[in-house]
C-alpha cells in the first residue's frame, strides 16, 4: 500500500515552547526541517498559566533571547502586563515576568513559524523512532556491563527517521524530541482520571513504546493546574490590585523599549481563609495526590494548596494570584490554587473564599459564580518501568483501575468504610527513583481505603503520611 514518504534534514516532535525553538533554530540554520504537532492549534500553547519568566525562568528566556531564540520576542509582542519581580532585592534576583495573551501568543509565534523559510509543520502523532543498525559497531559497552557476553547487545544504532500514527514515514538525519507533557498523559482530579493531553488535546499515546524498545528510560512526571474563575464572580474590592511596571523592559534585546510601552491589564492578590482550609482537611482522603493514584514526581516549587495546607498547619492563609489569562475572555487564573481534589471540593473551596459573601447574600446573585471545569492535574510522562514492575494493582496505586478508559477508580474496588468486609493491604512507601523505604501491612477499609490524613492521627503509621506530597514519596496499595 502507498504511504506518504518524505525526507528532511532534522525532525522536531513537539510545538511547544522547546519544539518551536529547536524548529526555528534548525530552519533558520538551513536545515530543511518539519515540524510535528498533535494539533497545529496549540502551537506554542501555555497549559497553565499564560506567563513568560519570572524567578529562575526569565533569565532562561533572555539567555533563549541571547542565542536567537524567539520566545522573548514573542512575548514582547503579546504581554498584558509586565512586572520586574524582587526589586526590593539585589540585581542578582531581579526576574522579569510578563502575564501573556494566551490565545495572541500562540497565534504571533504560529505566524512567525509558518513564515520561516525551511520549516515544514505538520499535524500528525509521531509513533515510531525509525533506526538501521551502524555496521561493525556492536559490543561497545562490554565494559560498562560486566558479565554479559559481547553478542548479547544490540548493535550500535543510528536514527534514520519517525513514523507517524497514520503509517506516514519521514526520512531525517536527526530527530528532536520535545514532547512535554503529551506524551502517555493523563488528567486527574479527585476519583477521575481521564486520558488526555492539557485543555483537552489529544495525548501521545504511541511513541513511548517505541523511545523504550531504543533503550531510553521513561520517569512519569506531574503536574498541576488551578481551576479557573470567570472575572464576573469575583468581588475585585476584597482583593489588592497588583499593577504592572511604569517603565516595561523588554524580554528580548532586540526590542525598542519604547514600542512596548503601553497600557497594562491588573492582575490581583487575594488569600485563601480558615473555611477554605477546613473544606480541604476534610476531603484529604479524596486527593489521589494522598491515596497513591497519582504516583508521579511533582514540581518542588509549584505545591498544591492541600499540599500547603498539610504543609504548614500553623499559616491560616495563603496566597492566590488572580490574572487574566488574556484579553478575549473572562477566564481568570487562581495562581496558588492548583488542586487534585473532586470538583465539588474545588468549587466548595473556592466559593467558601473570596466569591461567596455570605453576608451579603445579593452579591451572589449580582455575581453569579460560573467556574471553568478544573483540569487539575496533567502527569506528563510514562513511568518508568521499574516503578510500574508491581502488579497492576499496585502500579496504578488503586486496585482495578483502568487507565485506557475514563475511569472514576477511588475506592470503588476497596472497601469503604461502612463495609463489613475486611480487607488486608500491603502498603509500600518508595522514594521517586523506587526505593522501598517502609512497608506496612494494613487491615479493613477503615484504615486501609480511607487512611486519616490529619497530623493528629499520622502516628499510627510506620511513615508520616502527611509528608508524602512534598516529599515526592509514591504510595503503592496492594491487596493481600
Ligand atoms: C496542568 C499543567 C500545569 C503547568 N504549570 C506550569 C507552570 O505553572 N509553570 C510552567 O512554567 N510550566 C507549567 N506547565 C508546563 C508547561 O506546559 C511547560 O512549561 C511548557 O508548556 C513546556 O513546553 P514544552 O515545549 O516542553 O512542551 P509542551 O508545551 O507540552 O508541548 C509539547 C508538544 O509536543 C507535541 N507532541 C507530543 N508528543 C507528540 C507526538 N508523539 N507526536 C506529535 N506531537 C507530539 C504536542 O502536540 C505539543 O505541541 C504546566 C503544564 C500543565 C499541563
Amino acid at each position: 500500500m502507498p504511504v506518504v514518504e518524505e525526507t528532511y534534514d532534522i525532525v522536531v516532535v513537539g510545538a511547544g515552547h522547546a519544539g518551536c525553538e529547536a524548529a526555528l533554530a534548525a530552519a533558520r540554520l538551513g536545515f530543511e526541517t518539519i515540524m510535528f504537532t498533535v494539533s497545529v492549534d496549540s502551537i506554542a500553547l501555555m497549559p497553565c498559566n499564560p506567563n513568560v519568566g519570572g524567578s529562575s525562568k526569565g533569565h532562561l528566556v533572555r539567555e533563549l533571547d541571547a542565542l536567537g531564540g524567539e520566545m522573548g520576542k514573542n512575548i514582547d509582542k503579546t504581554f498584558i502586563q509586565s512586572k520586574m519581580l524582587n526589586e526590593s532585592k539585589g540585581p542578582a534576583v531581579h526576574s522579569l515576568r510578563a502575564q501573556a495573551d494566551k490565545q495572541e501568543y500562540t497565534r504571533s509565534m504560529r505566524r512567525v513559524l509558518e513564515n520561516t523559510d525551511h520549516l515544514t509543520i505538520r499535524q500528525a502523532e509521531v509513533a515510531e523512532i525509525l533506526t538501521e543498525e551502524i555496521p561493525g559497531e556492536c559490543g561497545t559497552f562490554k565494559k560498562e556491563h560486566e558479565g554479559q557476553q559481547e553478542s548479547s547487545y544490540p548493535v550500535k544504532k543510528r536514527i534514520v527517521g519517525v513514523k507517524t500514527y497514520s503509517g506516514a514515514v519521514y526520512r531525517c538525519r536527526a530527530v528532536v524530541l520535545a514532547t512535554g507533557v503529551y506524551l502517555r498523559a493523563r488528567c486527574i482530579y479527585g476519583d477521575v482520571s481521564n486520558p488526555t493531553g492539557p485543555n483537552g488535546l489529544q495525548a501521545a499515546n504511541h511513541l513511548t513504546d517505541s523511545l523504550k524498545a531504543n533503550g531510553i528510560e521513561m520517569y512519569r512526571f506531574k503536574t498541576g493546574t488551578p481551576a479557573r474563575a470567570d472575572k464576573r464572580s469575583i468581588d475585585f474590592s476584597k482583593m489588592e490590585e497588583q499593577f504592572g511596571d511604569k517603565r516595561v523592559v523588554p524580554f528580548s534585546f532586540s526590542t525598542d523599549p519604547k514600542s512596548i510601552q503601553k497600557e497594562q491589564i491588573s492582575c490581583w492578590l487575594t488569600y485563601t481563609n480558615e473555611k477554605t482550609h477546613e473544606i480541604i482537611r476534610n476531603n484529604l482522603e479524596r486527593s489521589p495526590l494522598f491515596s497513591g493514584a497519582i504516583e508521579g514526581t511533582g514540581p518542588r516549587y509549584c505545591p498544591s494548596i492541600e499540599d500547603k495546607v498539610v504543609k504548614f498547619p500553623d499559616k491560616e492563609r495563603h496566597q492566590v494570584f488572580v490574572e487574566p489569562e488574556g484579553l478575549y475572555t473572562n477566564e481568570m487564573y487562581l495562581g496558588g490554587m492548583s488542586s487534585s481534589l473532586p470538583e465539588d471540593v474545588q468549587y466548595a473551596g473556592i466559593r467558601a473564599h473570596y466569591f461567596y459573601v455570605p453576608e451579603e447574600p445579593e452579591k451572589e446573585v449580582k455575581k453569579p459564580v460560573v467556574i471553568e471545569t478544573p483540569e487539575p492535574v496533567v502527569p506528563a510522562v510514562e513511568e518508568t518501568p521499574s516503578s510500574s514492575g508491581g502488579s497492576s494493582e499496585t502500579s496504578k496505586g488503586l486496585p482495578g483501575n483502568d487507565d485506557n478508559q475514563k475511569s472514576h477508580h477511588s475506592s470503588k474496588k476497596k472497601p469503604s468504610s461502612s463495609d463489613e468486609e475486611t480487607k488486608t493491604y500491603t502498603v509500600t512507601f518508595q522514594t521517586a527513583s523506587g526505593d522501598v523505604f517502609c512497608t506496612q501491612t494494613v487491615e479493613d477499609g477503615k484504615t486501609a481505603s480511607k487512611p486519616k490524613l490529619q497530623p493528629s492521627v499520622s502516628g499510627s503509621w510506620n511513615y508520616d503520611f502527611t509528608k508524602a506530597v512534598t516529599e515526592n514519596i509514591i504510595i503503592k496499595w496492594s491487596a493481600q
